[in-house]
């Protein structure tokens, strides 16, 4: 009996398209029913997620998709919120994606790196030809 762990794909809910190099943004819903934009990823509750480019992230925020995908309503406050939240993610990744790969020159800590040391998490593996999960030498 091998343990099948389903691994979920991870689909921007705006142009369906599975993760590729692009990073995904994931959105989360509280337990109040609001949707937030969660940087760590780590956040409980039932998620979708949308690439950190404009396009898609316009989108989102116009059409009926967060609902569909989270079945939440999310009241204009809430939106008006994730829209001021996903703009700036997606400035950042923008950004980031713009410039070399420096390290140490920037004092902020990137969240997306900074992988916890819970190690409780199964290495990924098989995944296709994504390659996105490429790991940087961890020193210990
Ligand atoms: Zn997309």
């Amino acid at each position: 009996m091998a343990r099948v762990k389903h691994v979920p794909q991870r689909t921007c809910i705006a142009c369906r398209e599975v993760q590729g190099k692009r990073s995904l943004l994931r959105l989360v819903r509280t337990p109040a029913g609001e949707i937030v934009l969660d940087p760590t990823g780590k956040k409980s509750g039932r998620g979708a997620y949308v690439h950190a480019m404009a396009a898609c992230v316009e989108a989102v925020l116009k059409g009926q998709r967060l609902q569909h995908a989270l079945k939440v309503a999310p009241t204009p406050e809430n939106l008006e919120r994730l829209r001021c939240d996903l703009e700036h993610a997606v400035a950042r990744a923008d950004l980031l994606a713009r410039l070399p790969a420096q390290r140490g020159a920037r004092a902020e800590p990137d969240p997306e790196r900074r992988a916890g040391p819970s190690g409780t998490r199964a290495p990924r593996g098989s995944r296709g030809s994504g390659g996105a999960g490429r790991k940087r030498g961890s020193v210990p």
